[in-house]
């Protein structure tokens, strides 16, 4: 099973990551947890060049580039053995986070990710995806309290709500493959909601 855990900035991922985890090795489920952009050596160092702040202005479609070239690496590296296994993957954000971020937040065509999404996965797609769903200004507020701001993070509000809406719109047009999880509800609220879906993925 391969399942993405998505949503916007200061949406409790990584604390819900945590828990799943947890859940996953209490139930004696082989996993392999990873991450985009990142998950191996050159896809971490494409990460770093992505987040880190810079006087140049990142031209959005460069951005989108870098995004497919560190999938590709760590689809064939990683993501695509580990599945060959039999493993579960639980991935820290995947495609849905280029249309969110690329497509919502930067403007990019959806039609292009949707070709370098094939040319680069084939058919390959998460098989349940877990989106964290948060208005932003509660997500900006929890992400300014925990430091360490990337290039994005200095992105405005606008921004984030757009990022937000590119994902709900995704997650509404194919609900089968989406749990949406309010994750303004407290901690205890959005952990029971994910392990009922984690219950459903394992029976499925
Ligand atoms: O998952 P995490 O919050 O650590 O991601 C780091 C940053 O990368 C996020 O701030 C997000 O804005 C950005 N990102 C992006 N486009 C992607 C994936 C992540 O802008 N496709």
């Amino acid at each position: 099973k391969f399942i993405t855990l998505e949503g916007g900035e200061g949406v409790g991922k990584s604390t819900n990551l945590r828990f799943i985890t947890q859940w996953l090795d209490a139930r004696g489920i082989d996993f392999v947890q990873t991450r985009e952009p990142g998950g191996t050596p050159l896809a971490e160092q494409l990460r770093t060049l992505l987040l880190e702040k810079r006087d140049e202005a990142v031209d959005p479609t460069a951005e989108l580039l870098m995004v497919f070239a560190a999938r590709a690496q760590h689809l064939s590296r990683v993501i695509l053995p580990a599945l060959a296994a039999g493993k579960w993957v639980v991935c820290d954000r995947f495609t849905d986070a280029t249309y969110a971020y690329q497509g919502g937040g930067r403007g990019l065509d959806r039609a292009l990710i949707g070709e370098l999404e094939q040319t680069v996965q084939g058919d390959l797609r998460p098989d349940r995806v877990l989106l964290l769903d948060l208005d932003p200004v509660i997500g900006l507020q929890r992400a300014a309290s925990t430091g360490e701001a990337d290039r994005f993070e200095s992105e405005q509000q606008v921004f984030f709500e757009k990022v937000r809406a590119a994902y709900r719109e995704r997650a509404e047009a194919a609900p089968s493959r989406y749990a949406v999880i309010d994750a303004a509800k407290s901690l205890p609220e959005v952990q029971q909601q994910l392990a009922q879906v984690l219950e459903a993925i394992a029976a499925a």
